[in-house]
């Protein structure tokens, strides 16, 4: 597909002879190439930007590119039946998906028609894919937590409702799990939740939704699927698609949680589409917009001011990095639009250590002051103290000779290691992992062998689910540990500790 200006005139005088209504007609054009899923399309002086027009076969398109003899159009869907000399009619407005609760327990393409075999979906309201984000006045600060579930995030890397959190790492380091675990894990927590998978395997999605659904989190959850075999242009459009579902019940007041899943793959198709409209490549091939591509997605993430509702948006953008590298192109420039992020390590993940987060990159640079009272109690101290155990462990290699203080600071740090090592699919409530939390900092564990660590937490769990429970109710209500409670905590953990507990199963 070579055209060059000369050629370009000629087609189109040739053409306006048989078709001098379109050009006439600033709403209607007509086809003059198409190929690879771009369409370029003349007569259409009038359009704009992102507008959705419609070809004559009713495949719709989005306008990419405005350029003086014509417009290149990305075809959204086959572009197999659509010829030269097609007409396209211009519709006037961007892009609108379906929203509203009707979606919960779907699973949509990039366009939100149903996949799932379930049969149509009878939306009340659509939206346009795009939107400018929520100015700064329009927001309010974040001040409640988001949780996860999962140990190492909640006590070391705490989310707030409306953060950005990056989950970054290398390929099969457990990426997905984390974003599944924390959908799950917001069960009658009255929040939604939008998966959106870019670019992957049908199978990898189908799994998704067979996993969501055994845990019963399929009803408050809406999946947006654009897979690896689907064109780029659906792949693109895909997360902010979704995004429009999840802001419809962003202005309703509730709280949502939505997961790119991942935008390395979205920045991939982005570059396709770039490159076959020939734009210019910049970095890496990209075209020069590709920050602006997920600056203005992650931007609407927001919690509102209490005047427009109070509803949050909170967004799990994941990254997938080559062989650790995090100072790549894409990278960089999400680790700068977000909030923060956990960054997984093959290595650690290959030792045994899942979820393999690396807490020394990690961080999160909000969601500190949306984490409770109780929980900042427990947690205040430990990432520094992985830290001088990660030091030490290095340096401890090397001799055999340890000092008792060396020694008893290695022993915590595998302790806490091992804390937190938490298996797939099964989210912690806050107060269990307060409880496991305050056992493990009060050096309970210390003195059993490492691999006793979580068989000890969980029947200490059990123990005070079934005999104290009052302990885990006063957690959860008053969201503090005040004196009497640490005073109960150290009687109860003690006495778990030398009556009950056996070191092995009975
Ligand atoms: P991809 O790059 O293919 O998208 P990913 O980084 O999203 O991979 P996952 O698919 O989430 O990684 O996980 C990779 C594998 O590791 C899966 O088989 C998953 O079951 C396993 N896994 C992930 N987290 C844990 C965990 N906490 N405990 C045990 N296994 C885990
Ligand atoms: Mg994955």
């Amino acid at each position: 597909m070579k055209i060059d200006a000369s050629e370009i005139s000629a087609l189109i005088k040739e053409q306006i002879k048989e078709h001098t209504f379109y050009v006439h007609n600033e709403d209607v054009g007509m086809v003059l190439s198409v190929g690879d899923g771009i369409a370029l399309v003349y007569g259409l002086d009038q359009v704009m930007l992102n507008e959705l027009v419609i070809f004559e076969n009713g495949v719709q398109g989005l306008v990419l590119n405005l350029q003086e003899e014509y417009v290149g159009v990305v075809v959204l869907g086959s572009d197999l039946e659509i010829k030269e000399g097609d007409k396209v009619k211009r519709s006037g407005a961007l892009i609108e998906v379906g929203v509203g609760d009707q979606y919960l327990g779907r699973v949509v393409d990039a366009l939100g028609h149903a996949i799932d075999g379930k049969g149509e979906i009878k939306y009340e309201r659509t939206r346009p894919i795009e939107r400018i984000a929520p100015g700064v006045m329009l927001r309010k600060s974040i001040d409640e937590p988001l949780e996860t579930g999962i140990k190492a995030i909640d006590a070391m890397i705490p989310i707030g409702k409306g953060q950005r959190e990056l989950i970054i790492g290398d390929r099969q380091t457990g990426k997905t799990a984390i974003a599944i675990d924390t959908i799950i894990n917001q069960k009658n927590k009255n929040i939604y939740c939008v998966y959106v998978a870019i670019g992957q395997k049908q199978s990898t999605v189908a799994n998704i939704v067979e996993k969501l659904k055994f845990a019963n989190a399929l009803s408050y959850t809406v999946i947006v699927a654009a897979s690896a075999s689907e064109n780029a242009s659906l792949q693109y459009i895909a997360p902010y698609s979704a995004t429009a579902m999840a802001e419809e019940w962003l202005e309703q007041g509730k709280d949502v949680l939505i997961v790119y899943d991942d935008l390395s793959k979205h920045a991939v198709a982005y570059r396709t589409l770039s490159l076959l409209l020939k734009r210019s490549p910049g970095r890496e091939a990209y075209p020069g917009d590709v920050f602006y591509l997920h600056s203005r997605l992650l931007e609407r993430a927001c919690k509102l001011s209490d005047k427009l509702g109070g509803g949050s948006l909170t967004a799990l953008p994941i990254i997938e990095t080559q062989a650790g590298d995090i100072s790549a192109y894409i990278p960089t420039n999400v680790i700068s639009i977000t909030d923060g992020q956990i960054f997984l390590m093959s290595n650690l993940f290959n030792e045994g250590v899942r979820p393999a987060i690396d807490s020394g990159l990690s961080v999160s640079r909000v969601g500190g002051s949306a984490q409770i009272k109780a929980m900042k109690q427990v947690a205040s101290s430990l990432k520094i103290s992985l830290a001088n155990y990660q030091e030490l462990k290095d340096f401890a290699r090397f001799g055999s000779d340890l000092d008792p203080k060396t020694k008893e600071i290695l022993k915590h740090g595998e302790v806490l290691v091992e804390l937190f090592k938490q298996d797939q699919y099964f989210p912690f409530s806050m107060e269990r992992q307060i409880l496991e939390l305050f056992a493990v900092n009060h050096a309970y564990l210390d003195d059993l062998e490492t691999n006793k660590v979580n068989f000890f937490l969980d029947g200490l769990y059990e123990y005070v689910k079934n005999f104290h429970s009052e302990i885990l109710e006063e957690i959860k209500d008053k969201k503090v540990i005040s004196e009497a409670l640490e005073k109960t905590l150290h009687e109860t953990i003690s006495d778990y500790k030398e009556v009950v507990y056996r070191g092995e199963e009975i």
